[in-house]
């Protein structure tokens, strides 16, 4: 069951950015204290005894309560970000889309091998996203305590994509 408080921060917005696609806008959500107060805890929650040490991010509007979170956990908050935004020594991770692919990247030392690692998204929908940022922190060495979203799609069935851990949603539509 939705928490209804939360729930009705998210609003639908249809035919965004195409037609036919129903858009979950988390901009109320951000407006509200109290909604990111209650938002961070929920995303927290489950993982408050799995000694996280580091969330990470993905872009964009993964770094907007990834960042709460990390505060929350008393954790390193880490970026994965699209090709081109990070200095330094980078590792990256191709993943297939519905037409072509993408990449995403991460500082090499930004994660260490003995790291416990939260991943951190606004939404899941085909799990793509959050199956190649699985792959890329693999590839450091760490482990991943889990996944946790904000909203999960369920009906797009991203969570069998992933890599098994602990995977939580605050929200399901
Ligand atoms: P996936 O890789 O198909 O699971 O898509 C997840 C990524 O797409 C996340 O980074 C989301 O930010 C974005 N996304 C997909 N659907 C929505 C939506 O309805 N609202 C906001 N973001 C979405």
């Amino acid at each position: 069951m939705n928490d209804p408080f939360l729930e009705k921060h998210i609003h639908d917005i249809p035919d965004f950015p195409k037609p036919g696609i129903v858009f979950k806008d988390i901009s109320p959500l951000l407006a509200s204290t109290e909604a990111r107060i209650k938002m961070t805890e929920s995303l927290v929650q489950k993982f408050k005894k799995d000694n996280i040490n580091v969330v990470v991010g993905i872009e964009s509007r993964g770094f907007l309560f990834g960042m709460l979170m990390a505060n929350a956990l008393n954790a390193k908050f880490v970026m994965v970000r699209k090709p081109g935004k990070l200095p330094g020594e980078l590792i990256d991770q191709e993943y297939e889309l519905e037409y072509g692919t993408d990449t995403i990247e991460i500082q090499q030392n930004a994660i260490q091998s003995n790291d416990n690692v939260l991943i951190h998204d606004d939404v899941l929908a085909t799990g793509g996203t959050a199956a190649a940022a699985h792959s890329l922190i693999s590839k450091l060495g760490a482990e991943i305590a889990g996944y946790s979203f904000m909203i999960e799609l369920d009906f797009l069935k991203g969570r069998e994509k992933l890599p098994a851990s602990k995977t939580h949603s605050v929200l399901h539509f």
